[in-house]
């Protein structure tokens, strides 16, 4: 069986520019590699996440585009 996830025990240091190990302390976690905050997800992966977030578009209402004037 399969155990956790990879991004269980790891967070994205910025530094290392990877997921890292990393140590927690009471309000923050640092890298095991280089001692710099880690935080959850790297950019990419953070803008991604908060892109889920937000309200779908219904399509079919589209915005009125700009004409070229002729
Ligand atoms: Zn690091």
């Amino acid at each position: 069986m399969a155990s956790s996830s990879f991004y269980d025990d790891r967070k994205y240091c910025l530094e290392c520019d990877q997921y890292v190990p990393y140590l927690m302390s009471a309000e923050h976690s640092y890298c095991s590699n280089c001692g710099s905050r880690v935080q959850l997800f790297s950019k990419e992966d953070w803008s991604q996440f908060s892109e889920n977030l937000k309200p779908r578009r219904i399509k079919g209402d589209s915005p009125d585009k700009k004409r070229d004037s002729a």
